[in-house]
């Protein structure tokens, strides 16, 4: 432990994710990232008087997921609200989000600790909201406003402070990020700060069963940075109540360049945000038929799709856990190994290396995701055909793979118009083996007289002179056959 043992964090996160919705929450305005600052807005997200909101049935679908996928129970009926607040990035003077009855309750998300152990963290509520625009401090003496950002879709995931540890906070991080990309409502990415996470963190002696006084910090947008910050404010809080003061309520910044969290301006910290439903918006209903559309149509979720390849395939844990970290993964696993001629436990661990391997190896150094990459599952699929029947060794279906990124041919064809056709003929490798063997007298000597590693050394010149086409069961054969004789 990073701290005073005789302590325990308590944390509970809010976290913001961006929807992946085409227009904004209450307008038809595009939510495209990186378009011209102020482009894409209109009198509704501006605010401008005489207007109304209408909201976005995606939006509410994509919160309707999220809630199902955690277990959440889904309001039918839940109301917006009007959360006032003054700062320049937000024209209309209040955002859009819900308060009093939010769409989804309840719910909790299992995570898995690093010994192995699963662990149950409560979701208070997950409520529907709009974002705010982007105020810009880098351009010279003046602040820029860009509103493109204003009533982009949101939802905002509220945990119970069940965390315990930074690393706990960390995972169910990790986990909620895994979930939205699955559930394809947010793109996840925490740099972009379209998943956003502000930490409340109090300490305790162990054994208390009342919690501390929190704070809260903001910024944590990077993985990295969730852990080393909570860290920090964990033994803050520590060193405060060992020398005897007391932990103050208030909100921290993150400055990932000094490692240290800061307190927020006393005046942006003080909010009363007088809450009251919107007047403008009318209840959002939410009946059983919508809920079970939703439901019939949510992916298979990654501890479901872990658990069938643990149980129906017999996948390693830790290959199962590998290829279900992200979804593109899985599917391309999922479609090499429906593709594949031979489906037995060997060659879906087989197919397993290959993704875990060279795929996801290519997909890193290209930056792309898996199902970009220019090998296509079925291909991928085919070109390991080759290697369960024979065609080619292991070692020459790298070499095909590699190929295969620049090369669209079919595998069998790649194979055969580069002559990369496994030999496996018993006479042609004997020829090969007995002119080995022949020219290196003294080492057949130190084998025969004991010397088991000289082996090794006549399965690479075997292969070397064969150019890693030989059939390396066939090679092994021969050789134990000569040399015992
Ligand atoms: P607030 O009224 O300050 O918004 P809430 O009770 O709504 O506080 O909780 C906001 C977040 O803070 C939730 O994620 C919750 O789990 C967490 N939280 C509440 N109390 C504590 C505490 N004592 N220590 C750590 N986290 C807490
Ligand atoms: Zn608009
Ligand atoms: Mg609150």
């Amino acid at each position: 432990m990073p701290w005073d043992e005789r302590y325990e964090a308590v944390i509970g996160l809010e976290i913001h994710a961006q929807l992946l919705t085409e227009t904004k929450a209450f307008c038809g305005c595009s939510t495209k990232f990186g378009d011209s600052p102020n482009a894409n807005v209109c009198p509704v997200c501006l605010g401008l008087p005489g207007v109304l909101p209408v909201p976005n049935r995606t939006m509410v679908e994509f919160a309707i997921r999220m809630g199902l996928a955690t277990d959440c129970t889904i309001a039918p009926r839940s109301l917006f609200a009007r959360k006032n607040y003054f700062y320049p990035d937000l024209p209309k003077g209040y955002q859009i989000s819900q308060y009093e009855e939010p769409i989804c309750t309840g719910g909790a998300i299992t995570i898995r600790l690093p010994n192995g152990a699963q662990k149950r963290i409560g979701i208070t509520r997950i409520h529907m909201e709009e974002d705010a625009g982007k105020s810009i401090h880098d351009r010279g003496n003046d602040t820029l406003v860009d509103l493109n950002r204003c009533g982009v879709p949101l939802i905002e995931i509220v945990s119970e402070p069940d965390m315990r540890s930074p690393r706990e906070a960390y995972l169910f991080m990790t986990a909620i990020r895994q979930r939205v990309t699955y559930l394809g409502i947010c793109d996840g990415n925490l740099e972009e700060g379209s998943l956003r996470c502000d930490a409340n963190v109090s300490v305790r002696r162990v054994g208390d069963t009342a919690f501390g006084t929190k704070t809260e910090v903001k910024n944590l947008n990077s993985f990295r940075f969730v852990e080393k910050a909570l860290e920090y404010e964990v033994n803050r809080q520590i060193g405060l109540l060992e020398s005897g003061r007391r932990v103050v309520q208030e909100t921290l910044l993150w400055d990932a360049d000094r490692e240290v969290c800061v307190p927020m301006r006393s005046k942006e910290e003080a909010h009363d945000y007088r809450y009251f439903p919107d007047p403008d918006l009318a209840p959002v209903l939410v009946d059983a038929d919508w809920i079970a559309r939703v439901k019939s149509e949510l992916p298979e979720m990654p501890e479901r799709r872990r658990d069938r390849y643990v149980r129906d395939f017999q996948l390693p844990e830790y290959d199962a856990e590998v290829l279900t970290t992200e979804r593109p993964v899985a599917e391309y696993f999922d479609a090499v190994v429906g593709a594949m001629k031979s489906r037995t436990t060997e060659t879906r661990k087989l197919a397993s290396n290959w993704v875990m391997g060279d795929v996801l190896r290519v997909a890193n150094e290209q930056h792309v995701t898996v199902s970009d990459i220019p090998v296509a599952p079925e291909r991928l699929a085919a070109m390991i055909d080759l290697v369960i029947d024979g065609t080619i060794s292991g070692k020459i279906a790298k070499e095909v793979f590699d190929i295969m990124m620049t090369d669209p041919d079919a595998p069998a064809s790649i194979v055969r118009k580069r002559g990369l056709v496994q030999v496996s003929d018993t006479s042609a490798i004997e020829q090969v083996i007995d002119a080995i063997l022949r020219s290196h007298a003294p080492q057949v000597e130190q084998y025969r007289a004991g010397k088991q590693q000289v082996f090794g050394f006549f399965v690479g010149e075997t292969m070397k002179a064969m150019k890693g086409k030989a059939n390396p069961a066939v090679v092994n054969e021969i050789l134990r056959r000569k040399l015992a004789s």
